[in-house]
């Protein structure tokens, strides 16, 4: 998998390239991040990318011409074109599995679709994922227009530009890639995660450290010691017996999330089991 990250600033990405996960999936090749200096395709002498608004008002605008040309450097055509010679591409190679091997252009903007885990997992399909970083008031609407597939946000919030969006946009969706977590973690068994149903393995019998999350926030975590500032981990999780941990965990799952984002509950798939244990807690706090 490969991501393409065009930005005026190059230089933010090298802290966060060098560390854990992200510096470790692509030391073992398993994804490959580049990133281009959107100044390197200006012409004039100031390596201008920006310009005053049309229409006035503040700030400044990422011109068109330069991430145009940043797109074309990297073999992309106008969407419409694109998406024709990729329809061709799938026709004649009659496999549909080609759909999931495509490129994806992104505008990382305040105004975009929220980015969510589920858009990481439909992501994590792609082959290549191009990310432009805005800076200023923004980006030339027409390139939005002509070249991107989407508009994300990372949250109802107002960034000074692109660069922390794309690094975790890149850091979300790499860590769903096969084999950049091993096999100690799963994407699948976390926070917002897919439902056990989804998960593509027998789990029965095997010790339930994890279990797909269904929607809902994950579970408290405890390692030792098993005492600590006078607060002991909680005995069940000390007791060997995985049909109660498992049982403890989804109960764990549903108080958080009941507390932190009760908007998760009305789409999470919930069990009979999973309704009582909320009136429980309701009641609890009444
Ligand atoms: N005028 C824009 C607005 O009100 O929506 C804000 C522009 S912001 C100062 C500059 C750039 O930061 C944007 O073009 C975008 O690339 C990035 N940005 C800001 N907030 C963001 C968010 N919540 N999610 C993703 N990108 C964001």
């Amino acid at each position: 998998m490969r991501f393409e990250i065009i930005t005026i600033f190059p230089g933010f990405f090298a802290g966060f390239f060098e560390h854990g996960i992200v510096r470790r999936a692509q030391a073992e090749g398993l994804v490959n991040v580049s990133v281009h200096d959107l100044r390197a395709f200006t012409h004039d002498r100031h390596r201008t990318v920006d310009d005053r608004p049309f229409g006035g008002g503040e700030g400044m605008v990422l011109k068109p011409e330069p991430l145009a040309e940043a797109m074309e450097s990297l073999g992309l055509e106008v969407r419409g074109r694109r998406e024709q010679n990729h329809k061709r591409v799938l026709r004649s190679a009659q496999d549909d599995t080609l759909e999931h091997r495509a490129t994806r252009v992104i505008l990382l903007s305040a105004q975009g679709t929220p980015f969510t885990q589920a858009v990481a997992r439909d992501l994590v399909k792609m082959q290549r994922i191009v990310l432009i970083c805005g800076r200023y008031e923004g980006v030339d609407e027409r390139i939005n227009e002509l070249y991107c597939d989407m508009e994300l946000s990372i949250g109802d919030y107002v960034l000074s530009g692109g660069e922390l969006a794309a690094a975790i946009v890149v850091d979300t969706v790499m860590r769903l890639v096969p084999g950049v977590l091993g096999n100690e973690a799963s994407g699948e068994f976390e926070s917002f995660g897919v439902t056990d149903a989804e998960i593509d393995s027998d789990e029965e019998g095997v010790p339930r450290s994890q279990h797909g999350s269904g929607g809902l926030l994950d579970y408290p975590h405890y390692t030792r010691p098993a005492e600590f500032a006078g607060l002991r981990a909680p005995d069940v999780l000390l007791n060997g017996d995985h049909q109660q941990i498992r049982r403890w965990r989804r109960e764990q799952q549903l108080r958080k999330t009941l507390r932190n984002r009760p908007d998760l509950l009305e789409k999470a798939i919930l069990s009979e089991q999973d309704r009582r244990f909320i009136e429980e807690i309701r009641e609890e706090e009444n």
